[in-house]
C-alpha cells in the first residue's frame, strides 16, 4: 500500500482504529493483564468530548487501548496521520526527513520529529537472521559520513567522519552499522553475530584486517579502482549499491545527519532495502511492529542524545 491507497483506505479514524486492531490481535482481542479473550468495546469521551476507544476486560475489567503498550502509547496525535507517516517512510526508497512527513501530513516539525523516530524504532532489526549461508556470497565493504576536515590530510578526514561497515548477502539482504574503528577485535564480533559460518565465499576489498579475520580459501579480494566488468565475480555491488542509496538519502532527504541518531537512519535504511521485494506488504508488516514494540517517550528519545 502506497500513501494514495492508505489515505483512501483508512479516511476515517474508524477504519484507522479498526484495522489497528485487527493487526494487533488477528485472533481477537485479549486482556493486556491476564490474557482473558473475552474483552468488550466500551464508548467513552475525553475531556474536549473526543471519543476514546476503550476495552474492558470481562474477567479483570482492566480498562486498555488498542495502542496501550505499543509504539502508539500516549500519542495525541490522529491515527490516520499515523497511517500516512507510516506509508511515507516505507515507500521512501530513500528515505524522508521529519520535515517533509511534517509538510505531507500537516504537523509541527517537533511532533513529525518525534513521529518518525517511533516509527523508526519499528524498523529496528534487533533479532536478524544472520546473512549468507551455504552456496552464498558475502560482500563486505566500509565507507564514511560526513564531517570534512581540510587540510588535514586524508587519514585525519577519514577518522573525522562516521565509519559505516556494510555487509551483504550478495543480491539479499543488507546489514549497515556504524563502527568506531577497522580494528579486527571488533570486526570479528560483528561478523560472528551476522554472518552464517556456511557462507560459500566472502569478498572484501582485501585489506589485511579481512585477510587476517577469514579463511583464506574462503576470503576473495576485489579492488575498488576496477570496474564491475573487470571484477567479475569479485563484485560487491549490493553492498556498494546499498552504500550509494543510502548516501543519496542522507543528501537529498536529510541534508544534515545528526550522529547520534546515524545508528537508528542505519537501521530504517537496512529495514526498507531488506524488504524492498515485498513492498506491496510494507505498510501492514510496519504496523505489526509499531504493535509489536514497548513505548518510545520524547523524553527517552532527547535523554540518550543531548
Ligand atoms: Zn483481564
Amino acid at each position: 500500500m502506497n500513501l494514495l491507497n492508505v489515505t483512501q483506505k483508512f479516511a476515517t479514524e474508524d477504519a484507522a482504529w479498526d484495522y489497528l486492531v485487527r493487526t494487533r490481535w488477528p485472533e481477537g482481542v485479549r486482556c493486556l493483564a491476564c490474557d482473558h479473550d473475552k474483552c468488550y468495546q466500551i464508548a467513552t469521551r475525553g475531556k474536549t468530548n473526543k471519543p476514546i476507544r476503550l476495552f474492558e476486560c470481562g474477567e479483570c475489567k482492566l480498562h486498555f487501548s488498542a495502542t496501550t503498550g505499543t509504539l502508539f502509547h500516549d500519542s495525541h496525535l490522529p491515527l490516520t496521520k499515523w497511517f500516512m507517516a507510516m506509508a511515507l517512510m516505507a515507500e521512501a526508497k530513500k528515505g524522508v526527513s521529519a520535515l517533509q512527513v511534517s509538510r505531507h501530513i500537516g504537523v509541527a516539525y517537533k511532533t513529525a520529529w518525534h513521529l518518525c523516530h517511533r516509527i523508526r524504532k519499528a524498523m529496528e532489526e534487533l533479532n536478524s537472521e544472520p546473512l549468507g549461508g551455504q552456496g552464498k556470497v558475502i560482500e563486505i565493504d566500509e565507507t564514511f559520513l560526513g564531517g570534512k576536515k581540510l587540510g588535514k590530510g586524508v587519514k585525519a578526514a577519514k577518522d573525522a567522519k562516521i565509519r559505516v561497515l556494510g555487509i551483504a548477502e550478495r543480491n539479499g539482504r543488507v546489514h549497515l552499522q556504524r563502527i568506531k574503528d577497522g580494528k579486527a577485535g571488533a570486526l570479528r564480533v560483528i561478523f560472528e553475530s551476522k554472518i552464517d559460518p556456511t557462507t560459500k565465499a566472502v569478498v572484501t576489498d582485501g585489506a589485511p584486517v579481512f585477510a587476517s579475520i577469514f579463511n583464506p580459501a574462503k576470503h576473495h579480494a576485489f579492488k575498488h579502482e576496477e570496474d564491475f566488468a573487470e571484477r567479475g565475480e569479485l563484485t560487491a555491488k549490493t553492498v556498494e549499491g546499498a552504500f550509494s542509496l543510502f548516501k543519496r538519502g542522507v543528501i537529498g532527504s536529510y541534508h544534515h545527519l545528526s550522529e547520534d541518531h546515524v545508528d537508528s537512519y542505519l537501521q530504517e535504511f537496512c529495514w526498507r532495502f531488506n524488504r524492498r521485494k515485498l513492498q506491496p506488504f510494507m505498510f501492514q508488516t510496519l504496523l505489526r511492529e509499531l504493535t509489536q514494540k514497548k513505548p518510545l517517550t520524547y523524553k527517552k528519545l532527547t535523554r540518550e542524545t543531548f
